[in-house]
């Protein structure tokens, strides 16, 4: 059994805003209990449409934006109890990669130096100690070694995302967070960086948090994938477990949107119409109920809980419905 290397309980992130000029402050919950433990060597895909929370989960888990409720626990050490001492230990365990590599990446600094900063910040390696280690992490993400003296716009978009990766991993991270990161990419680069980042997991044992609105991406990449809806939680488990057969409402319609998956599971699927809400004016009760076929009365006014059901954890209301359905052929 691998360690758990990350795991978050309640994770939630609010920020207080406005409607208009003269409306009161309001909370917008970007991110809302969100809990999930991820091992060593596992990939957590979190999907979702844009706007969902995913975003703001990556950087709630990357130390970049504290939570404003719940626990971030990183390879065992719980964030928010962490003398200050250790948070820059902490934080050289957790990187993220971002999706568009060239506004992540200095233009003004060669490679050698992009790769070389985060040792300078957090270590005490000689100059000629760090220019090894980033020649090194160059040939590991499959760049040539001319390559470290040249500056980011000399490069093509999946070259960039090379160095965005091989810089992530410079810190010997145990978990990488990447968000949407290959979104940005010509479809023929993409599955090169997806396996890169795959041969890079499995080599040195990362666990990789993947956001994705490409549930093809997702099916190639995950071992568990949690779909999110509005900031919250509303199906999560085991990949085969999601794929073979979503259980929630917001899931099908993922799937069904998603050509890859067998067409004669795909028609019994629902088609997902209309735009996200505004998460500044969620909908009552539960926040998809304005879009979903399935929706009761009881919808709109009673939030469903995350609950165990098939091997997975689902918020919908009528989950067993669903699931006696899928078995009758409905
Ligand atoms: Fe649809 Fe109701 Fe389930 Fe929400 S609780 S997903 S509205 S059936």
């Amino acid at each position: 059994m691998n360690e758990t290397a990350l795991s978050c309980a309640n994770l939630s992130r609010y920020y207080r805003t406005r409607d208009g000029l003269l409306s009161r402050p309001k909370w917008l919950k970007a991110l809302d209990n969100v809990s999930f433990e991820l091992s060593a060597g596992q990939t957590l895909a979190v999907v979702g449409e844009s706007g969902c929370g995913k975003s703001t989960l990556a950087r709630v888990i990357s130390m970049i934006e504290p939570p404003t409720r719940g626990q971030l626990v990183i390879t065992g050490t719980a964030v928010a109890e962490a003398p200050p001492r250790s948070i820059r230990t902490l934080r050289s365990r957790i990187q993220i990669i971002f999706q568009d590599p060239y506004g992540s990446l200095n233009p003004r600094k060669k490679v050698g130096s992009i790769l070389q900063e985060p040792l300078i910040i957090n270590t005490d390696l000689s100059r000629h100690q760090r220019r090894d280690a980033a020649a090194a992490m160059l040939d590991r993400v499959d760049m040539r070694p001319e390559h470290i003296s040249r500056y980011p716009h000399m490069f093509s978009g999946g070259q960039r995302q090379r160095i965005a990766i091989a810089r992530a991993l410079m810190l010997k991270p145990r978990i990488v967070v990447a968000d949407e990161p290959v979104s940005a990419l010509d479809v023929s680069i993409q599955a090169q960086i997806l396996n890169l980042l795959m041969d890079l997991q499995a080599s040195l044992k990362l666990a990789l948090v993947f956001i994705s609105h490409n549930l093809g991406v997702v099916h190639h990449i995950a071992d568990h994938v949690l779909v999110m809806y509005l900031g919250r939680t509303v199906e999560q488990g085991a990949k085969q477990t999601i794929f073979n057969q979503p259980l929630h409402p917001y899931t099908r319609a993922l799937m069904a949107s998603t050509p890859f998956v067998d067409p004669s599971r795909r028609a019994k699927r629902v088609v997902l119409t209309g735009e996200l809400p505004s998460p500044l004016n969620p909908p009552s009760g539960c926040a998809f109920h304005q879009r979903c076929p399935r929706a009761q009365d009881r919808c709109q006014h009673e939030r469903p809980n995350l609950r165990d059901i098939a091997g997975r954890r689902v918020a919908c209301h009528f989950t067993e419905q669903q699931s006696i359905d899928d078995r009758s052929g409905d």
